[in-house]
Formats: structure tokens, C-alpha cells, sequence
């Protein structure tokens, strides 16, 4: 007796015990096991590879340790964009070639050009009178070095080809971005970064801690005389600022491709769509290509074409979002000023992630957040109201005037954005108690984020992209304020801010180019407001020390 443990005695005991019949089961299973667990090493580690998180890391330390000498290095701006894309969303595969115009607006020659690219796109340049002088394919760093510089105020035209090619199956699931119904990319995804890229850098105090790195800024200080920051914006980082852009794209035959701007043209050749957009004015290079099967509801208003592109099955709020889109579009020109596009879209997209973000013009909208959900008996507020005031909003804050990227930047849109979308909801209802639960949210929004702050709580002015600030706190102050000083006065210092600043090339705005709007609009008795709501942090503790109460002589009390 006694335990057997070597693996050869266990297979001889096994030859003995088991019964013959048992024997080419057991030979088959194997096998099978074996074939299973082979496939799957040979899609997941050999056809597509993947990094552990603790290799991620370690890129983006090397990379940032590597590269961070270039991140000042001058650079043209891209002014021009054309696309010509062809999604094959049944294969999951992309092509991309992109035409770019690139202008020196710096004052002195520009001699190399620095890409920061992701090896799954296979990026390939085609840029003339050039050469490759550097190339890090590990962390994926290149120079270019123009044989001629491209002095001040003059462009240059290039090309870069990416595409995108599934193939088997991957450890995770994958780029959820092209998948058979319901494809969403944006640019900053299918073409190489232009530059060093700072969002590559961990941002965790203790994980930079771990490779050596010092602690990161959020954001520049803000600036009472604007320097360099004021250059760039916090969306585009000074690689672009208002350009054009056009797009020829194609899908399968059953499907329908949307990318920024009017449609000019929409053909068919070789069974597949083809769309030729264009857009009405000069945009932030921030926007999204899309393909499904798609059903469209349209509504006019004056002449813009308000259009909801949804799945068949999920009809349900799409009236309402009509409604909606309707009544930001009213409130918003009324009080802020002109809508630049000529169309107004929302595009259903898979659950795969769940926000719905704007772009010029359009507005991408997961189905999980709008379009799955009934919303039959929400008669007043509702979530979807509120979700495209918001977004709706954008449009003039964000893609008409943007912040300068420092401190404050983030309140000239979000706060912006979300108080805009409580004026449009204060409209909507005539019920008081509703319009409380609104603010209601804001307000904890702000009470609970600065209780899981890490780092510091900012005053609203000197906001650095933290969330429960410029959502939670800046709506709810926007809204207070124009409860005590009026609706009117308010929108009238965001829509002559506006006016000075709207599709300006930089510098860009800070928070005090505003405050130098509103000032005048506050009272002398109330100017105690910008100090304690704007430029501190002020929390009330407000409670009820004593009720009383008489009998009227009607009766009542
Ligand atoms: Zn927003």
C-alpha cells in the first residue's frame, strides 16, 4: 500500500486497470484536447499577440523615458484631411488611406517630422522628399527627415495607408471596433499620432513611482497672460486646431457608412455602398466613421436635417430623440448663437461601450444608454433628454470655442455643456420638484467625487479635468447663478464669449477670457459669488434652527 507517485508507475497501473474498450475513448479525447489546445495557442500567442498588463506598463514607462525629449519639438499642424476608407465589417477588416495637409505655423523651418503609431494599423507613409531616419518598431517611434524644410506658412501634402486585418480569434475580444453590425472608429484610432504622445505616459503617482517616474502635472497652471499653452487645446493638443474634412467610404451592400459632414454624393459599384461626405464648416479633427445596418428617422428644422440612425428592432425613443435634438437646437441658437452644420445625427452603436460623445454634427449613441431602454412613461424629464441636451450642447461648447489646455479648460465645456442641458430641461417641465432632482444629481455628483479626490480638489475656475467638478459642481453653479441673477444674464456672458472666440484660430481661451464676461453681469451686491463659487471652494452648511406659524384669517396658516 502506500501512494503512488511517479507518472510512469501511474501509467503502467493505468494499462492494467483500464479496460480495454476504455482505451481508444480515452485515445480520442486526447487527441481531441490536443487539437482544441493547440488552435487556440496558435490564434491567441502566435497569429495575434498580446501583452500582459505588466508589459503595458513597462511600455509606456520605456516609451515616455525614451521619447519625452521630443515632446516640444516643432511640429506643422494638419489644416487638411481627406479619408478614403472601405469597411469589409463581415471579414472585421479596414482600409484606410488618408491625404493630409500639414502647414508650418511656427516662425522658424520645420526638418523632421515624429510619428507615434500602433503597429496593429500597419501603418505605411508615403511622404515626399523624405527619408525614414529613425524607427523604434518596439515602441513604434518614428523621424522622418524632409530633404527640404518646410519653411513658415508653407504645407506640404502626404499620405499614410493603415489598415486592419482580423484574423482567427484573440485572448481578449478583440478591437470591438469593426464587428459585423455596428462599426465605430474615430481618427485618433485609424492614423498614426503626429508628435510625441502624452497619453501614452501612465498617469498613476505610485505606478510611475514604481518605474522611476516623478508624479504628473493634471494640467499647466492657469495663466493670466497667456504663454505657449494657450497654443494648443486640451482635445487636440496643438497638432491641429479648426480644419476640413472629407471622407469617401464604403461598406457592404446591406449597410450604411457615415462619417463627418453633408453627404454630396452616396453610389454603388462592385455590390457596395459608397458615401462621399464633406463637412459644412472647419471642424476640431476629432470624429467618428460608423457602418451598420441602419434604419433612419429624419426630421427638418429651419435648414438643418435632424436625422436618428437606429436598428429596426430599437424604434422606440426615437420620436423622443427627434424632440430632443429639437428643442437643444431651439434653446441653443436663441440664446448662444448660430448651429454651423447642416445636419444634426445620432448613430445607434453597440453596447460595447456605453456614453454617447459629440462630434461635428453627429453624435454616436450607444444603444445601452437610449435605445434599448423603454421610456413610454417617462412623460417629463428623462435621461435620454437630458443625455443629448448635453451632448447637443457640445456643439457650441467644445466644437465652436474650446479651452486652452491648462487649468480651467475643462469648465468652458463640460460645465458649460451640462448646464446648458439643465436650462433645457428647466423648459421641459413645469414641475418644480422635478427640476431638483436634476441638480439633485449634479450636486452629489460633485459631493461624493471630491470625497474620493486622490490628489486635490481644484476651485471651479482652475477645474483640471476632474469630473465631479466640471460636470457635478459648474452646472450646479451656473444654475444657481441664474436663478439669482436671471437666465438672460448668464447667457448673455457665454454667448459674447462665444462671439469673441468661436472657430478662432489660438490662442485659445482660459476660463478668465470668460470671467471677464461675467463680472459685468453680476451685480455689485453679489460679486462675493465669483470669489466664493468661481475662485474658492465654499460649502454651505445650511440648517433649519427655528419654525414658527400663525392662522391667517382665512383660516389657512
Ligand atoms: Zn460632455
Amino acid at each position: 500500500r502506500g501512494s503512488i507517485s511517479s507518472l510512469m508507475q501511474r501509467l503502467k497501473m493505468a494499462r492494467k486497470q483500464v479496460p480495454q474498450q476504455y482505451r481508444l475513448v480515452m485515445l480520442i479525447t486526447l487527441i481531441a484536447w490536443m487539437g482544441v489546445a493547440g488552435f487556440v495557442y496558435y490564434n491567441t500567442q502566435l497569429l495575434n499577440t498580446y501583452k500582459t498588463s505588466d508589459e503595458l506598463e513597462q511600455h509606456s514607462a520605456s516609451f515616455e523615458k525614451k521619447y519625452k525629449k521630443y515632446e516640444k519639438v516643432n511640429l506643422p499642424k494638419i489644416t487638411d484631411a481627406k479619408y478614403f476608407i472601405d469597411l469589409f465589417p463581415y471579414k472585421r477588416d479596414v482600409k484606410v488611406r488618408a491625404v493630409l495637409q500639414y502647414t508650418n505655423e511656427t516662425n522658424s523651418p520645420i526638418d523632421t517630422l515624429h510619428y507615434n503609431i500602433d503597429k496593429d494599423w500597419n501603418p505605411e507613409f508615403f511622404i515626399p522628399n523624405s527619408d525614414l531616419v529613425y524607427e523604434d518598431k518596439e515602441l513604434g517611434y518614428l523621424i522622418f527627415q524632409l530633404r527640404t524644410p518646410l519653411q513658415p506658412g508653407d504645407s506640404l501634402e502626404l499620405e499614410i495607408e493603415t489598415k486592419s486585418v482580423s484574423q482567427g480569434f484573440e485572448n481578449s475580444a478583440g478591437n470591438t471596433g469593426i464587428i459585423h453590425n455596428g462599426t465605430f472608429l474615430n481618427n485618433f484610432e485609424i492614423l498614426p499620432a503626429l508628435g510625441y504622445n502624452e497619453s501614452r505616459e501612465l498617469s498613476d503617482k505610485n505606478t510611475r513611482k514604481k518605474y522611476g517616474l516623478k508624479p504628473k502635472d493634471r494640467m499647466p497652471e492657469l495663466e493670466e497672460n497667456c504663454t505657449e499653452h494657450c497654443m494648443a487645446n486640451y482635445l487636440t493638443d496643438g497638432r491641429s486646431d479648426f480644419i476640413n474634412v472629407e471622407t469617401v467610404i464604403s461598406t457592404s451592400a446591406d449597410q450604411m457608412a457615415i462619417a463627418p459632414g453633408s453627404l454630396v454624393r452616396k453610389w454603388e459599384e462592385n455590390g457596395r455602398n459608397y458615401y462621399h461626405y464633406k463637412v459644412d464648416h472647419p471642424s476640431q479633427n476629432f470624429y467618428a466613421f460608423i457602418s451598420a445596418k441602419y434604419e433612419v428617422a429624419i426630421r427638418k428644422w429651419n435648414d438643418v436635417d435632424i436625422e436618428v440612425y437606429y436598428d429596426k428592432k430599437h424604434e422606440v425613443n426615437v420620436e423622443r430623440m427627434l424632440d430632443a435634438v429639437e428643442r437643444s437646437l431651439t434653446y441653443y441658437t436663441e440664446n448662444f448663437g448660430p448651429y454651423y452644420h447642416k445636419q444634426c445625427r445620432i448613430i445607434e452603436f453597440p453596447r460595447y461601450e456605453t456614453f454617447a460623445q459629440a462630434f461635428p454634427g453627429t453624435m454616436p449613441y450607444s444603444e445601452s444608454i437610449g435605445f434599448v431602454i423603454n421610456l413610454e412613461d417617462a412623460e417629463e424629464n428623462n435621461i435620454v433628454d437630458a443625455v443629448i441636451a448635453h451632448e447637443m450642447a457640445h456643439q457650441w461648447w467644445a466644437h465652436q470655442v474650446m479651452g486652452a489646455k491648462m487649468q480651467g479648460g475643462t469648465m468652458l465645456s463640460e460645465s458649460f455643456a451640462e448646464y446648458s442641458s439643465l436650462m433645457t430641461m428647466k423648459h421641459l417641465t413645469n414641475n418644480p420638484m422635478k427640476m431638483r432632482e436634476f441638480l439633485k444629481y449634479d450636486h452629489d455628483r460633485y459631493l461624493r467625487g471630491r470625497s474620493g479626490e486622490v490628489d486635490k480638489e481644484m476651485p471651479l475656475y482652475k477645474v483640471e479635468n476632474q469630473m465631479y467638478i466640471h460636470y457635478g459642481k459648474g452646472s450646479v453653479i451656473l444654475y444657481a447663478l441664474q436663478d439669482y441673477i436671471g437666465e438672460d444674464k448668464v447667457n448673455t456672458a457665454m454667448r459674447n464669449f462665444l462671439e469673441e472666440f468661436k472657430y478662432q484660430k489660438p490662442p485659445y481661451p482660459t476660463s478668465l477670457d470668460f470671467m471677464k464676461y461675467l463680472e459685468p453681469q453680476i451685480p455689485d451686491s453679489l460679486h462675493y459669488l465669483i470669489d466664493d463659487w468661481f475662485k474658492e471652494i465654499t460649502l454651505y452648511d445650511n440648517r433649519l434652527n427655528e419654525a414658527s406659524y400663525k392662522e391667517l384669517e382665512n383660516g389657512k396658516y
